[in-house]
């Protein structure tokens, strides 16, 4: 997909209405010309996050989060970007541009997402016609909101169904092969004079949505007897069962914050959770839990709880889901596990128990680093030396697969404990060549953060100019060639950054601050343009701004000719100039004459 074009970026900053959209998921209160709130990123109980509407921006002076309704998006509904675009301009009823995008490997996708919704709803057509697969729902206890929920439906127990249905040209029984709808025959084994034929035959079907709610996949179900019981679509150019989660897009449709996020074995059980209420559980699809699908899930949430069946097959999965963690595990993460009791489905654990019980379940399960220790210790005598030493190899492989840093030096404490070593003792064993933590003298002394510098002082003529460019980014345009000709020698500190912001600015107008910013945001100073613009200041209206902004260039352009003039004069007492060196010096000084001329 091509790029998303920054004039139409700029368009939903301007357009967007950001106190409706964080006004519909934090209670904003107004004060004065803007909204403040308890804020939604950190715990707190008097209100220090607020909302700018002049600005298009929100802040909060307990926690620091700021940023613009984009960035709101995207830290609170925990949205990538693409998709946090995506939702401002459904509200503002716009199609999203893509620069280039028409080339693009995606549109040659959209037939086939197409397709997979008319079979997905020809699914649910069909359970609505079948007594049998309208019984078997029933006896699962489904109920009709669950059904439409995650539209759920029925592949008829016919070899060609789909095929007839769908597949009337090679090209549309092509665009059935790549989404794994059909399956092709062997040479050979051509049967009625068809090629093909329905991968998914009597079964539930619970049609798999990627993050913005389109089929990519189906699983399905086998009703009553049959194998194999549970049978996912192949991976195709729509589906990668190693990234996709079931029922992730209807657990973040059905909230809207999120805090916990809990991972079960089977689409049935998923929904079902769901159904009782435990709208945030979501299945893998035939795999184990891959790191990715972890690193997806912890970028929504910081607590996963994975639940498994008590039996052997229920902890060789916990097992292996717990080697895929491990890459995954750090500081600020929870990752716990749940097994359930003999004969349980967590479904029926909740029935049983109700909700609340249940939930505190996922609360108290095992933490990762509790549940590793348990099941090396079940293979370890611990009370002699040997049976601590086999544990210490055992864990050791384990150890190494989590990244350094805080997580892994307390799960070292934990270990070593179990083992009866000190940690540093067990820390260089394992990791050899990991010298001790050097003392304090010996680290490099700290350097101060590398960043633009916007002027040196609070009143430099360059922060001047800045400020009044990141407050009225519209004044950008009045600034004449001459003007902006004149700061090009500039040597201040941020005057870089000041000709950047000219340039940008006055190429590709904005009209509100934030845009300025969301520009901005990943380019070298960024942070101080943030900074700037979040500080109150005293200042006119635009007119004023922009006078301010003007004299502010002159004075600039004034002292870096003074400069250069400076350097010429240097060098001409030591050397002959350049012909163009000599005519640099006579433009600057005649410049110069003026301006005195001018002001005496
Ligand atoms: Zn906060």
């Amino acid at each position: 997909m091509g790029r998303i074009p920054q004039h139409f970026i700029d368009e939903l900053i301007a357009r967007a209405d950001i106190v409706e959209i964080i006004g519909g998921r934090v209670q904003l209160k107004k004060a004065g010309r803007e909204y403040k709130a308890c804020c939604p990123f950190h715990n707190e109980k008097t209100p220090s996050f607020w909302v700018s509407p002049d600005k298009q921006f929100y802040h909060c002076f307990g926690c620091g989060k700021h940023g613009t309704v984009l960035g709101f998006l995207m830290d609170h509904d925990h949205m990538a970007f693409p998709e946090a675009v995506e939702e401002l301009a459904t509200r503002l009823g716009l199609e999203v541009p893509h620069e280039g995008g028409d080339a693009g490997p995606k549109r040659a996708e959209e037939p086939l997402y197409d397709l997979m919704k008319q079979v997905a709803q020809h699914f649910v057509e069909n359970l609505a016609r079948d007594a049998r697969a309208k019984d078997y729902v029933a006896r699962r206890g489904l109920t009709r909101e669950t059904l439409e929920r995650f539209q759920i439906g029925y592949a008829s127990n016919s070899w060609n169904e789909v095929l007839r249905r769908f597949g009337g040209s090679e090209a549309a029984r092509k665009a059935l092969t790549d989404t794994g709808l059909i399956i092709e025959r062997e040479r050979g084994q051509v049967r009625d004079g068809e090629r093909h034929y329905d991968r998914f035959r009597d079964r539930l079907m619970f049609p798999i949505r990627d993050s913005r709610g389109r089929v990519i996949a189906f699983g399905g179900r086998i009703i009553d007897q049959g194998e194999p019981k549970y049978l996912n679509s192949p991976e195709t150019v729509l589906f990668h069962k190693g990234r996709e989660l079931y029922g992730l897009f209807e657990t973040r449709r059905a909230r809207t914050s999120l805090t916990r996020l809990l991972i079960v074995e089977g689409y049935m059980d998923a929904v079902r959770l769901h159904q009782s209420g435990i709208d945030y559980a979501v299945a893998t699809l035939g795999t184990a839990t891959t790191p990715e699908h972890l690193r997806r899930l912890f970028r929504l949430v910081p607590s996963i709880v994975f639940a498994f069946d008590g039996d052997r097959a229920g902890r060789a999965a916990a097992w292996r889901a717990l080697q895929q963690a491990l890459p995954e595990a750090r500081e600020g993460r929870e990752i716990r596990f749940l097994f359930l009791p003999d004969g349980h489905d967590p479904d029926s654990l909740v029935g049983e128990e109700g909700r609340e019980a249940f939930e505190a379940r996922l609360t108290t399960a095992l933490p990762l680093s509790e549940y590793l220790v348990r099941e090396l210790t079940r293979e370890a005598e611990l009370s002699h030396a040997d049976g601590r030493a086999r544990f210490a190899e055992a864990a050791r492989p384990l150890f190494l697969k989590i990244p350094e840093g805080v997580y892994r030096e307390l799960l070292l404490e934990r270990l070593a404990e179990v083992v009866g070593l000190s940690p540093e003792r067990l820390g260089q064993l394992w990791v050899p060549g990991a010298a001790a933590p050097a003392p304090e003298s010996a680290l490099p002394p700290r350097r101060p953060a590398a960043r633009a510098s916007v002027g040196s002082g609070r009143g430099s003529l360059v922060r001047q100019a800045i400020v009044r460019l990141v407050h009225f980014p519209q004044i950008a345009v009045e600034v004449s060639e001459g003007e902006r000709e004149g700061i090009e020698a500039s040597e201040e500190p941020g005057a870089a950054l000041l000709r950047e912001l000219l340039d940008d600015l006055r190429l590709h107008p904005a009209h509100v601050p934030a845009q300025v910013v969301q520009r901005f945001a990943d380019r070298e100073g960024g942070d101080a343009l943030q900074k700037l613009l979040e500080r109150e200041e005293v200042l006119t209206d635009a007119p004023g701004a922009a006078g301010e902004l003007r004299g502010a260039l002159l004075k600039l352009a004034e002292q870096a000719a003074g400069r250069r003039l400076e350097a010429l004069e240097a060098k001409s007492r030591s050397a002959a100039l350049s012909g163009s060196e000599l005519e640099e010096f006579q433009r600057l000084m005649s410049k110069l004459r003026t301006r005195n001329a001018r002001s005496g």
